[in-house]
This record gives C-alpha cells, sequence and structure tokens, in this order.
C-alpha cells in the first residue's frame, strides 16, 4: 500500500518492523499467522513484553503509559504487528475501557486498572447489550440500586465477548428508571467474580465459543468502581463507542488476510492452473485491493480528524461499515480461492475452548486452517460494534441531511 509516507515515517515503519521481529517469540507468532485465535497465555505473554518497552497502548496519553507518536505513526505500527502475526491483545481492556478510565477515572480507578491492563493481569469484557437492548441501547434494564456504601446490581446481559475469561466487566446499568432512558445510566466496573454473577456461553454458528450471556443476581459492586458521575454513563458510553468504531474498520487485519489470500490464489489450482491465473478472480482480487487502499486512505484521514471535529461520528461510521464489509468479502474470498479445501473446518487445536465438539484435522494444506469458521463467524461483523444499518441511519441524518 502506497501512504505516501514521508522518509522519517518509513524509517519508523522499518524500525518497528525490525522491533516487533526480534521482540515477538517464533512460536507465538507462527500460530499468529495461521491464524487461529489467540490464547490467553499468548496474549499476556506478548502484552508484557511490549509492556516492558513501553508499547503495550501506543495511543493512550503519555501519562498513562502511552507514547507521543502521530496518529499515523499509531496505526503504522498496529499493520506492523498484524502482519507480524502477533496476537491481537485485549481489545475490551486497551481499545475501550482503558481510555475511558484514562478520560473520565478518578486517581484510584487508573492507578488500580490501568497499569492492570497495560501488564495482561486481569482480562475485561464488555457489558452492554442485553436480551432487547441492542441497537436500542438506552433501553437496557440490567438495575443498579445504591445500598450504602454498595450497589446492586440485577438483570442480565448477552452477546457478551469473552466474559468467560474476563477478570472484570464494565457494564451500562440502569440507577434511575424515572428519568428519560439516557440519562439514568451509570457505567460501572463488576468484578466477575462477584458472587451473584454467572456467565453462561452461546456457540456461535462456526462453533466457536467467544460470546455469552451473563446474568447478575443481587451482585454487590462497591460504590467506588462507578466511573464518572452517576447517571452521566450515556455520555461515557458514546465517547466510547466512537472508539469501537474506529477500531473496527480494521484495515491492519484485512490487509493481513489480503495477503493471505494472495498466497492461496498462487498455491490452490483451478483447472490445472493456480487459482490466481483465473481472470474473473483475479479482477475481484483487485477490487477487493482496490477497496482497501480507499478505506486505507479513509483510516488515515479519520486518524487526523480533530477529538472535537463535527464529522468525527459519521467518519467513524463510514468505517465500520465499510471496514466490517471488508471482513466479509475477504473471508469469502479465500473459501473460494480454497476450492473444495475451503469446506475443511479445522479444530483451532491451540487456541478454540471448544475442541471436542470440533472434527479431526481434515486432508487439507495448513493453509486452509480457519477459514471457513471465520467467514462464518464473520457473518457478525456487520452486527457488532453498532450494526449497520443504524451507521447508515447516522450517515444519512448526519452527512446527507436526510
Ligand atoms: C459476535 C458478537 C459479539 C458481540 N460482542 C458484544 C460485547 O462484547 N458486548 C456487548 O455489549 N455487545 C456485544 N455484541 C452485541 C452487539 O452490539 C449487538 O448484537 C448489536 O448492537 C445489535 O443488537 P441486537 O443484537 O439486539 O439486534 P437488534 O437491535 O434487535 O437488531 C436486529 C436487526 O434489526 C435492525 N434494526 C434494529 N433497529 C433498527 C433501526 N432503528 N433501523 C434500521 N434497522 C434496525 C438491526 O440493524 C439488525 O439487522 C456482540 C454481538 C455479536 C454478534
Amino acid at each position: 500500500m502506497n501512504f505516501d509516507l514521508e522518509p522519517a515515517d518509513v524509517a519508523f515503519r522499518a524500525e518497528m518492523r525490525a522491533l516487533i521481529r526480534d521482540l515477538l517469540p517464533a512460536d507465538i507468532a507462527r500460530r499468529g499467522r495461521q491464524g487461529f485465535h489467540a490464547t490467553h497465555d499468548d496474549v499476556q505473554t506478548w502484552m508484557r513484553l511490549l509492556n516492558a518497552r513501553g508499547l503495550a497502548a501506543v495511543h493512550w496519553p503519555t501519562e498513562y503509559g502511552g507514547t507521543d507518536w502521530s496518529p499515523l505513526r499509531k496505526h503504522l505500527f498496529q499493520i506492523e504487528l498484524r502482519a507480524a502475526g502477533a496476537p491481537v491483545p485485549d481489545q475490551a481492556a486497551l481499545e475501550l475501557v482503558g481510555p475511558v478510565i484514562c478520560t473520565f477515572g478518578n486517581a484510584a480507578q487508573k492507578a488500580q486498572y490501568l497499569p492492570a491492563i497495560l501488564n495482561a493481569d486481569t482480562f475485561w469484557c464488555q457489558g452492554f447489550s442485553e436480551p432487547n437492548s441492542g441497537s436500542d441501547l438506552a433501553s437496557l434494564k440490567t438495575s443498579a440500586m445504591r445500598d450504602g456504601d454498595h450497589y446492586v446490581v440485577n438483570g442480565q446481559k448477552t452477546w457478551t465477548s469473552e466474559a468467560h475469561k474476563a477478570d472484570m466487566m464494565f457494564a451500562l446499568v440502569r440507577t434511575d428508571s424515572e428519568a428519560r432512558p439516557q440519562a439514568g445510566i451509570s457505567f460501572m466496573l463488576i468484578d466477575m467474580k462477584s458472587p451473584g454473577v454467572s456467565v453462561r456461553p452461546i456457540y456461535t454458528i462456526n462453533e466457536g465459543l467467544s460470546v455469552n450471556e451473563v446474568f447478575f443476581d443481587n451482585v454487590r459492586v462497591p460504590a467506588e468502581n462507578l466511573v464518572g458521575e452517576e447517571n452521566r454513563g450515556w455520555g461515557y458510553a458514546k465517547f466510547l463507542l466512537t472508539n469501537e468504531r474506529t477500531m473496527s474498520a480494521e484495515t491492519p487485519h484485512t490487509a493481513f488476510d489480503l495477503s493471505m489470500v494472495q498466497e492461496i490464489a498462487a498455491a490452490e489450482p483451478k483447472d490445472g492452473r493456480p487459482v490466481i491465473e483465473d481472470p474473473l478472480f483475479a479482477a475481484r482480487l483487485a477490487r477487493f485491493e482496490i477497496d482497501l487502499i480507499a478505506l486505507e486512505a479513509t483510516v488515515v484521514r479519520v486518524l487526523h480528524m480533530g477529538e472535537d471535529d463535527p464529522g468525527l461520528n459519521a467518519a467513524a461510521s463510514v468505517l465500520k461499515v465499510r471496514g466490517s464489509e471488508l471482513r466479509q468479502r475477504i473471508a469469502d474470498l479465500a473459501v473460494e480461492a480454497l476450492g473444495d479445501h475451503g469446506l475443511a473446518v479445522f479444530p483451532d487445536v491451540e487456541g478454540q475452548d471448544n475442541m471436542d465438539v470440533l472434527a479431526p484435522v481434515p486432508p487439507a494444506p495448513g493453509h486452509a486452517a480457519g477459514w471457513l469458521s471465520r467467514a462464518m463467524f464473520r457473518r457478525a461483523t456487520t452486527i457488532y460494534g453498532g450494526a449497520n444499518e443504524i451507521q447508515r441511519t447516522i450517515i444519512a441524518k448526519s452527512v446527507l441531511g436526510l
């Protein structure tokens, strides 16, 4: 990809590429390049190696462990991480709750939670969605009633990614049921080991386990776990959701996938010749590459927009819509390039939680591993992080004035 980088940025990118190559353990890189889910141990090992270099959360403010790099350099670093096969870190912690605590948390919360996130001592999950409150999030019902120096939490969250592994949840809870919906919500940090918290797995179409239902039955949460002010949680959530949508462009991941599909298409035969020589497939791959370059250019443009830019919200929605569609398209292209091998579901022997329900390794080349599973799971990319229909409505209202 050509970003027309300044020579100093080209040198920075080369420096980061070499640093990551030297720092990333070979076995972790190998698993990462196979595209399997990173294990808890791999994520923790890698986060700690990065943290020792001050590189665990380069996008955070410098006083909390971030860097003073330009937005472009932070992005280049992400591209190099993905290209090297580094494990995807705990995004709920680093991308979502971390910046909220940096911005709205008190001194005690910053001291308690931020270093533990940087060193991967605690893993987090996001407790926003409920059975009847997804797109219409402000209608959420999980309640938190003040009782002395605690809140008592009752209700249910759903689709909670990684709740089965998380130490902590950041949750939206209703602290005022009389006020208008948005004005009665608070942002709370809940220890997942608290008595009364139970987690039930939801197995997805690819037979993987990443999402869960979480139930709260009279869970006592210390009042000091409230972030910011009571009933102001909706504002903090909006700040967080904009970050989530920017993140969900996921261009570093898609660029990595594209390189893998190019390798597959050069290796897999179709009618006696490599798939890449099929003009129709080659044209679709080229179209995909152009779309990815265009999205990457938009990401870089958005990274340079000021935090107060009125266009930021709509831009984040554009990134979410295009990024999630490309995530789906590249996985579909991989399965197609693989031909019959694309039908094989591989057990994720080193990362999956439910190996026992998966079939044994099928007779297919290693580069086929995981693609069918990924293509199925990625139906979810246009739903999570705010469904694309909702993003389109935001774009229609704020950009097109409809
Ligand atoms: C794999 C996965 C992981 C997730 N991880 C998390 C997580 O970690 N934490 C968390 O809190 N949530 C998580 N979610 C939940 C996710 O944020 C919600 O699924 C999403 O916001 C949609 O809400 P819903 O499922 O209730 O669907 P609904 O809101 O019921 O929507 C159903 C359909 O109706 C459409 N629709 C709804 N309202 C409108 C409207 N006004 N205009 C046009 N169309 C509309 C939607 O676009 C969608 O197609 C995850 C979801 C998935 C699939």
